[in-house]
């Protein structure tokens, strides 16, 4: 099966194999190692010299624990949202009761780093910005270095980045930013099972938690933190995940980052050409189009969601779907991770494929 969704990736056999190892215990020597490798590596990855704490949970486990760690309730908070999981970033904050002044985009595009320039100018009472890096549900990424720029100006503002999706395969370099907060999980460019969420932390990030009022328990980073200092995590992790993490991290950092970043970039212009080139329409403007997935739009009088259940199907390649308001309207190909070009090929002569056999079956009702 060519799986092709924005994660869970497909997982390369040595690090499926590194994960399948018997258990240890978690609050011995060899996870202590384990911990520590893996926390070192991240943080040559993150680009952060501060805090990296490693959560067992998924990704919205680390969203989550991004608000109620820095966050309380009254915070004025701008939360930019360009699609569905910015729109989740600020439900979880609203849920906590954290004032959450939304500017949400249309499906498809980019944040404006001047509009947010210019909201901010006008309320100095936002305490913190939230954002997403790479919109996994529209194929689009933010301009994160020109918002950075702008939500840094003041030094005190906290600024929490979503970069689930961009993170080890889309430069996010978290202390040359001036981010505070900035979260992601396993099963994305990481080429790991899902389970393992992480979140970096700025010594701005842990003033704020000294003073955040927000409920925590499980997602205290005050915890793991102190847990880290002793080689453990507060809770029993997913220590199987950490296997296959310590392995994935060697293998990137031995690829190194920079040239995974540019295979990303690479496979990622491949894919848009060979999109146009069937004659399709890419969702997002090629200049904001992500490097981890590229959205297509479905030709008018096709159901996206009756393509892809006929593309698994015939072809044998699982492709994403369009959320809430593109539900039918997009597919999604993921490029993220661990991907071989062919596999891209394969998968873009599917869709062709499956495009044309709808074609004909409807020309036949
Ligand atoms: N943020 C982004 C950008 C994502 O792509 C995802 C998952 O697809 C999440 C957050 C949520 O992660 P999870 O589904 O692991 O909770």
């Amino acid at each position: 099966m060519n799986l092709r969704i924005p994660g869970p990736t497909p997982v390369p056999d040595d690090i499926l194999n590194a994960g399948a190892r018997q258990m240890i215990d978690h609050r011995g020597p060899e996870f202590q190692s384990i911990l520590s490798n893996v926390t070192e590596g991240l943080k040559l990855v993150f680009g952060t010299k501060g805090d990296l704490l490693i959560l067992t949970g998924s990704g919205t486990s680390a969203m989550e624990s991004a608000v109620v760690n820095t966050l309380s309730s009254g915070d004025k908070v701008l939360a930019i949202s360009i699609g569905v999981f910015g729109t989740r970033f600020a439900d979880i904050a609203s849920v906590y009761g954290v004032d959450v002044q939304r500017v949400n985009y249309e499906f498809g595009e980019a944040a404006s780093p001047s509009d947010i320039a210019t909201i901010l100018s006008q309320d100095p009472e936002i305490k913190a910005v939230m954002v997403t890096h790479n919109e996994t549900s529209t194929g689009v990424t933010n301009d994160i270095k020109a918002i950075a720029k702008i939500v840094k100006e003041d030094s005190n503002r906290l600024l929490l980045i979503d970069a689930v999706s961009s993170l080890g395969s889309i430069p996010c370099p978290v202390d040359e930013l001036g981010a505070d907060v900035v979260i992601s999980g396993s099963q994305k460019g990481w080429m790991v099972p899902p389970g393992l969420a992480m979140v970096a932390m700025s010594t701005r990030a842990w003033e704020a938690y000294e003073q955040s009022n927000l409920p925590k328990f499980y997602l205290d980073l005050g915890k793991a933190k102190d847990y880290l200092a002793r080689g453990q995590t507060p809770w029993t992790p997913a220590v199987s995940v950490f296997y296959a993490l310590e392995a994935s991290l060697k293998k990137i950092l031995d690829e190194g980052i920079e040239n995974v970043y540019t295979r990303h970039k690479s496979l990622a212009e491949k894919t848009r050409t060979q999109v146009k080139g069937l004659g399709l329409e890419l969702l997002a403007d090629e200049r904001v189009a992500s490097n981890t997935v590229t959205a297509i739009r479905v030709p008018d009088g096709i159901d996206g969601r009756q393509l892809s259940k006929h593309i698994r199907e015939t072809y044998n390649v699982v492709l994403g779907g369009g959320q809430q308001s593109l539900a039918g309207k997009i597919v999604r190909v993921a490029h993220l991770g661990y991907v071989e070009p062919t596999e891209i090929d394969d998968a873009l002569s599917a869709l062709d494929r499956g495009l044309n056999d709808l074609k004909s079956m409807g020309s036949q009702n």
